[in-house]
């Protein structure tokens, strides 16, 4: 995962469980959250990833 910094507190974002309200979703996903500030932020590459794959799960059921 690229390293992705709080525009705030200029600080590397650590990873963290993010939970994201999506449609029918309400799933924990592997994000990005700020040691300092504490903001949360899922990359859009866990969200063309493992959102999708979640969506296809439901699709199927
Ligand atoms: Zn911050």
């Amino acid at each position: 995962m690229a390293d992705w910094y709080c525009f705030k507190d200029n600080v590397k974002l650590e990873e963290a469980d993010v939970v994201l309200s999506y449609v029918l979703l309400n799933e924990f996903f592997t994000g990005l959250k700020c040691p300092k500030c504490g903001v949360q932020y899922l990359p859009e590459e866990v969200v063309m990833t493992e959102v999708a794959e979640k969506e296809k799960q439901l699709e199927s059921k």
